[in-house]
């Protein structure tokens, strides 16, 4: 599974926020495929369509899709010993496929910054510095082994050593590699060279218990904002503290917290949601007597192979979906009215299937 990493500086509350992730934690049962290692986080993904397919199928039960977070910070503190803190928490970052950066917006004098004082900018800029620079060390170890081919006017090398050029160029006026703009077949030689900064990024602004509803006047918010909006990233704020004590709370009992904090949905729901979208995830449905049920699958995939997500046989023996929109089905109300409006669609092998799709199945064994 696709899984995205929480990094920042020391201090900005990032195991905070970590341990509400966990407190949180999806029920392990549901998914066995999950990742077992105590610097995972799952997470269930919201999703308002799961109730209301509920409510339409009344099932025996209902399981939402869920999510992984990894905890870098943990992860480096464990394997501190031997090699550079540094080189360790570069090649934690590289396992992730998104990265969440924590920075620090509260104040409070009881809890040291590391710079001295609070400057998100600085933090991020700090972090961000560190990975061009892993980048810009691969980039010229790469430049150093094609250069020479790419002087004798060989095609590919050539072509290579263009690219290279470009994202040196980048790194070295301290410029992301997400930043850098390529053709499609661009890249898919960019991907093979594992940069830290070409993964999707987005910010989580931790700020004081005082500011989880309106955190409109906290100018390190701006800030992050506008740098964020600056490379085209979202900004989730989250008071972190706040968040472990909704992460103890479900139901109703979360809902009424959430109202007296004066917000609608938890920091840590946006932000499980956030990085649902920054992966290019999507959610297809199963709904059934037993069970309704919410699945992850990538953008793009097909049908056979979102079936694989059930279960392996399903995609071997995949003969067709019965496909119906979640928008028609909650219109319709029943799968038979819907089949009866003709919006019950039998799709093939080809059909790539789409956000709220509603599935079921056909397979050999
Ligand atoms: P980490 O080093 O980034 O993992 O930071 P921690 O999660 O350990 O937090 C550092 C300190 O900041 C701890 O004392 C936390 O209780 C505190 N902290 C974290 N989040 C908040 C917050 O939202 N508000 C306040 N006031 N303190 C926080």
């Amino acid at each position: 599974a696709l899984t995205a990493g929480i990094v920042g500086l020391p201090n900005v509350g990032k195991s905070t926020l970590f341990n509400a992730i966990t407190q949180a934690g999806a029920e392990s049962a549901n998914y066995p495929f999950c990742t077992i290692d105590p610097n995972v986080g799952i997470v269930e993904v919201p999703d308002h369509r799961l109730q209301k397919l509920t409510e339409l199928v009344k099932p025996k039960k209902t399981i939402p899709t869920a999510f992984e977070f990894t905890d870098i910070a943990g992860i480096v503190k464990g394997a501190s010993k031997g090699e550079g803190l540094g080189n360790k928490f570069l090649s934690h970052i590289r396992e992730v496929d998104a990265i969440c950066h924590v920075v620090r917006c509260f104040e409070d004098e009881n809890i040291t910054h590391v710079s001295g004082k609070v400057d998100p900018i600085s933090d991020i800029e700090t972090i961000n510095l560190e990975l061009i620079l892993a980048d810009l060390e691969t980039v010229e170890k790469r430049i150093g082994r094609v250069q020479k081919m790419a002087k004798q006017k060989d095609k590919e090398a050539m072509y290579e050593y263009e690219i290279l050029e470009k994202l040196k160029n980048a790194f070295e006026s301290d410029q992301p590699a997400r930043a850098v703009s390529f053709t499609e077949e661009q890249m898919k030689l960019v991907k093979q060279f594992h940069l830290l900064t070409i993964k999707p990024i987005l910010y989580v602004a931790n700020v004081s218990e005082d500011e989880v509803a309106d955190a409109s006047a906290n100018e390190y918010v701006a800030k992050v904002r506008e740098y964020a909006a600056s490379e085209g990233a979202e900004v989730i704020v989250v008071c972190a503290r706040i968040e472990s004590e909704i992460a103890e709370l479900e139901g109703e009992e979360k809902a009424m917290f959430l109202e007296e904090l004066g917000i609608e949905q938890s920091g840590l729901d946006q932000l499980v949601r956030a990085a649902y979208d920054l992966l290019g995830l999507a959610t297809y449905f199963t709904a059934g007597e037993q069970e309704v049920r919410a699945w992850t699958f990538t953008q793009g995939m097909k049908a056979p192979e979102c079936a694989g997500i059930i279960h392996t046989d399903f995609e071997r023996g995949f003969i067709r979906a019965e496909t119906v929109s979640y928008e028609d089905l909650l219109a319709a109300k029943t799968m038979g009215a819907a089949r009866e409006a003709g919006k019950v669609r039998l799709e093939g092998k080809e059909y790539i299937v789409k956000d709220g799709d509603v599935m079921h199945f056909r397979f050999n064994v």
